[in-house]
This record gives structure tokens, C-alpha cells and sequence, in this order.
């Protein structure tokens, strides 16, 4: 099955969440079923970064939302760790600062955008200023309601210096949420991830669906697309997400440089250096 097109929002689609399961698992049975195959997106991830890391000819610009235990960290401990630290970053956007409040909404973010032969990963992002920003009218609707557009321009600015962008929003049921609060209550090795918040959040479920379904409409766009991943199943969630940036890094054709130097020269200069033998340990190699 391709995941890619069949978990892609269509650009200028209505979204009806109500009609994604977050429980679909594809052709899977198990996370057993699966675990070759991301073994095999994995690797092909890490293969495909070093080439876009050598050839600096892309970005790539990867935004995960999802409500609270949704599995944002989930996915970057299991799927963004497969790529290096020598080329990744990543940020997690809280609660905006005192600073960051007094300027325009994308100004925090834009320093944390990927360069090209970079891959940037967000957990959260701007599109918290239509989201937890509306559901609590921390700004009046006639200010959130421009930011579509302007979301849409500077994704659009960024795709135009060479960044490809996707956008993942990690779709539980309510069900499951809570579920996990339990494990993480009783789990002491999970109890540091609950937040006062938590609870509260959950009471605003149906703000936040009317939330997230109207940016999804807004803001999945050819050059930053949507994808809405079935995240009940971990696995199956990681599978997806693997799966869509493996692919997505597939198509853009990535190749190593070819060498900036001549190399018949260097290889002389290495059988000359192999003629005269071994550095004098006793000169340190300097009269040569
Ligand atoms: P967590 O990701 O669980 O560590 O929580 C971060 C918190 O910061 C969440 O409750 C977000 O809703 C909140 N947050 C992130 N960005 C913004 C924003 N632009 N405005 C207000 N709250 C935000
Ligand atoms: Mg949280």
C-alpha cells in the first residue's frame, strides 16, 4: 500500500476527521509484521540523509502535531533518530516568551528552519498560533484567522530556497489518550511526562478537531502537504511517518558531490607519499 498517497490531505480537501480511524494499521496484523520494513525505512533514511547532507542541494523540514500523548516525542526517539545529529535538529516550541510575544508569530520559528544538507524537525510549531491559540482565544479571532494565509506564504518562501516540507499530524482517539495518561501515572519511568495541563486540554477535544480540520483544509498545500497518521498503533504510526519521508527523500533524487579536487593529482601525491615511507617519528615528519 502506498501510505504516502493514501494518508496525504489533498490539497483543497474538506477533512472530516471523524471519517480517519486512528486505529488502521494498512495491510499489518501486528507490529511484528511490520518491523522489517522499518527496519528497511530506517536504513534507507540514514543513506538517503548523508547524500542530502553532501549534496546541500535540499532541506528537508518535517512538523509533527498532535494533542497531548499523541506520540510526538514517540516518533522522534524512534523514526527521526535513524537520522544523524550531524545534520538534524530538533526543536519544541512551548509556550511562546514575554520577547517572542512582543513579535509577529513566525518570528521564533524561522531561525529554527533547516539550511540546505540540513534536515529540521519540529515538535510543535507555528501552527500552535491557530491551534491552542484559538481553542483559548489567547488572540482575537481577527488576528489567528489571517495567519492561514500567512503560513502558507512562508512555507511557500521556504519550499522556494529549496526546502521540502512535511507535515504530520498524529491522529489518536480520545480513547487512547487515555489510556496513555493511565500508563503514565502508573509507570514511574513515565510519570515525568504529565502535565497539569493534560486533562484540562482534553475537555477542548472538539475545539481542537474543529481546530485541526480547518488548518488541514487551509494549509495542506503541493509544496507542504498534510498527512494525517493513524497513531493508535505506535508502530504503525512510525511505520507511516518512516515510510512518507523515506519516500519523499526518494523522489528528490539526491546524489553525492563529485569531488571539488583533481583527483590523479591526489592520487600522486599519495603514491609519492607512500614511496618515501613512514613520517620520522623522531622529527615529527618536519624535514620532509
Ligand atoms: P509540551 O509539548 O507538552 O511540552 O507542551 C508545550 C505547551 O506549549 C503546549 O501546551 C502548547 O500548547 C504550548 N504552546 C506551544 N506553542 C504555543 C504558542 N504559540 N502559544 C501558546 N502556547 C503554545
Ligand atoms: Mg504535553
Amino acid at each position: 500500500m502506498n501510505l504516502r498517497k493514501k494518508l496525504m490531505v489533498a490539497p483543497g480537501a474538506k477533512v472530516r476527521l471523524k471519517k480517519f480511524d486512528p486505529a488502521f494499521r494498512g495491510d499489518y496484523g501486528s507490529a511484528e509484521d511490520a518491523r522489517k520494513e522499518l527496519a528497511r525505512n530506517v536504513a534507507r533514511l540514514a543513506d538517503l540523509q548523508q547524500k542530502l547532507y553532501g549534496e546541500k542541494k535540499h532541506g528537508l523540514l518535517i512538523v509533527l502535531q498532535g494533542l497531548d500523548a499523541a506520540g510526538k516525542d514517540g516518533t522522534c526517539w524512534h523514526v527521526v533518530s535513524a537520522m544523524s545529529p550531524l545534520g538534524t535538529t530538533v526543536t519544541s516550541f512551548k509556550q511562546p516568551t514575554e520577547e517572542e510575544l512582543r513579535h509577529d508569530f513566525l518570528w521564533r520559528v524561522h531561525p529554527h528552519t533547516p539550511g540546505r544538507g540540513q534536515i529540521a524537525v519540529f515538535n510543535r510549531s507555528h501552527y500552535e498560533d491557530v491551534l491552542v491559540v484559538r481553542v483559548h482565544e489567547l488572540v482575537p479571532k481577527a488576528v489567528w484567522s489571517t495567519r492561514y494565509d500567512r503560513i502558507n506564504e512562508f512555507e511557500r518562501l521556504l519550499a522556494d530556497s529549496g526546502i521540502t516540507i512535511l507535515k504530520f499530524f498524529l491522529h489518536i482517539s480520545p480513547e487512547e489518550q487515555l489510556e496513555r495518561f493511565r500508563q503514565r501515572l502508573e509507570d514511574p519511568a513515565r510519570q515525568w511526562k504529565i502535565s497539569e495541563a493534560d486533562y484540562k486540554e482534553r475537555a477542548y477535544w472538539d475545539d481542537y478537531t474543529e481546530a485541526y480540520q480547518d488548518l488541514l483544509e487551509k494549509t495542506s498545500t503541493p509544496h507542504a502537504p498534510w498527512f494525517v497518521i493513524p497513531s493508535n498503533h505506535k508502530w504503525f504510526r512510525n511505520l507511516a511517518v518512516s515510510e512518507i519521508i523515506e519516500a519523499t527523500l526518494d523522489d528528490l533524487d539526491l546524489k553525492l558531490p563529485k569531488p571539488t579536487v583533481d583527483l590523479d593529482r591526489i592520487r600522486a601525491d599519495y603514491h609519492a607519499a607512500v614511496a618515501r615511507g613512514p613520517a620520522d617519528a623522531d622529527t615529527g615528519g618536519k624535514d620532509r
